[in-house]
């Protein structure tokens, strides 16, 4: 069958999604229904990190298909879910989570909690940061600090300001009485893989620790072994008062979940917030297969990886000075600035046999799967430098 031709004729036009079609896949490589095999330095945008027929994964949904159900509701408890926010709360500090599907979802239960808390002393506006991204829906597209993502869909939520990444004193300008809130990524994504600066980071804490604001992590990307720390945050030394996670968490199924800590605890009362599918068995369920590989040490493998992967790009970048501007990032998650469209880049790669995506407008972007192998490291970098040379 023809799949691409029927999602063509059927889907609502939202992406332009590239002429490959899945059809199997097996640790960092994924298999086109063409019949190619293809490294995957995508992962599902940053999700698939225990890489693909990974036995822990298909044993912990076998285990779960046997109980019979997937979904309750939040009307009851299941099994599972108790135990992944433990374990989460475990691993991060954090004292109370809200499990939901996506990003979006989590930034938006992060945003009213923030907006309740200030409603005590009746203020509303929240920091986010130019270049950010914090997901679709309103409260997170609002919240996100690109123009491209706004355009065409006015009236914005109301009360959200930007500040400049990694400009301290933008931040200071902004931060007023009306102020109850700031949201930023520890490490920019979407808008070109941009770790925050130290003093920066610091910075923002020691501000929201003065003027009682709940500072919120945007760590959907960032988080849970992906910069080789558990929390991109860890690098820093400085803790938010609201963390969202999502993409790796579920193990390939939709799960996020809003970790509020010390500060953040109880600030939804029963009826504030909800999800159908928030925390549902087999999402919950597999998150704990996640969490065991990062109590296991998965994170300080990802930096040894990160660092050799970081060496190879600059390597690349010295040798490409014309088409490169810069390498950078944390741990695998990992950007080449590109002097070049990245489209192109991109297109070259995957006719030999790479997958690579693209992060802001000139950046091409590096999230394989955490358990790559450095003999996958240098296959992926040959590929780039050879397409590098040959454009
Ligand atoms: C991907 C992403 C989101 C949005 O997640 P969805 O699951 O697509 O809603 C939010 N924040 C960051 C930092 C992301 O990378």
């Amino acid at each position: 069958m023809d799949y691409i031709s029927l999602a063509k004729e059927n889907f609502m036009h939202t992406y332009s999604t590239q002429e490959l079609c899945i059809d199997h896949a097996d640790g960092v490589r994924v298999y086109g229904t063409d019949g190619k095999c293809y490294l995957d330095m995508v992962a599902g945008i940053a999700v698939n990190a225990l890489g693909y027929n990974n036995k822990a994964i298909k044993d912990r949904v076998e285990e779960v298909m046997n109980d019979g159900f997937f979904h309750v509701s939040n009307l009851y408890y299941n099994k599972w879910a108790p135990q992944a926010a433990s374990r989460l709360n475990r691993l991060s500090g954090g004292s109370e989570v809200f499990f939901a599907n996506s990003g979006a979802e989590a930034n938006e239960a992060a945003l009213k909690a923030a907006r309740k808390y200030g409603s005590r002393t009746g203020i509303s506006k929240v920091i986010s940061f130019e270049h950010s991204f914090h997901g679709r829906t309103y409260g997170a597209i609002t919240l996100t600090g690109q123009e491209k993502y706004h355009k065409g869909f006015s009236p914005m939520v109301p009360d959200i300001v930007y500040a400049e990444y990694n400009n301290l004193e933008s931040v200071k300008a902004l931060a007023d009485e009306s102020v109850c809130a700031i949201i930023l990524e520890p490490v920019q994504g979407e808008g070109g893989i941009i770790p925050a600066e130290i003093g920066f980071l610091k910075g923002v804490r020691k501000i929201a620790d003065e003027r009682d604001l709940i500072l919120i992590f945007d760590c959907v990307q960032c988080g849970l072994g992906r910069t080789g720390r558990n929390f991109a945050f860890e690098h820093y030394g400085v803790k938010p008062d609201i963390m969202t996670l999502a993409k790796a968490i579920g193990c390939g199924l939709p799960l996020s979940a809003t970790v509020a800590f010390e500060k953040a605890e109880g600030i939804f009362s029963p009826g504030d917030h909800a999800s159908t599918f928030g925390g549902n068995a087999l999402s919950t369920a597999l998150s704990l297969v996640l969490f065991d590989a990062l109590e296991g040490g998965l994170s300080s493998e990802v930096e040894k990886k990160g660092e050799y992967f970081k060496k190879g790009l600059e390597e690349i970048k010295r040798k490409h000075p014309d088409k490169c501007s810069a390498a950078r990032g944390l741990g695998l998650m990992l950007g080449l600035d590109l002097k070049v469209k990245p489209a192109d880049v991109i297109a070259r790669c995957r006719e030999r046999g790479l997958l690579v995506c693209s992060a802001g407008y000139t950046v091409l972007r590096f999230v394989p799967p955490l358990v790559i192998d450095y003999t996958d490291i240098d296959e992926a970098l040959a590929i780039v430098d050879g397409v590098l040379s040959e454009i």
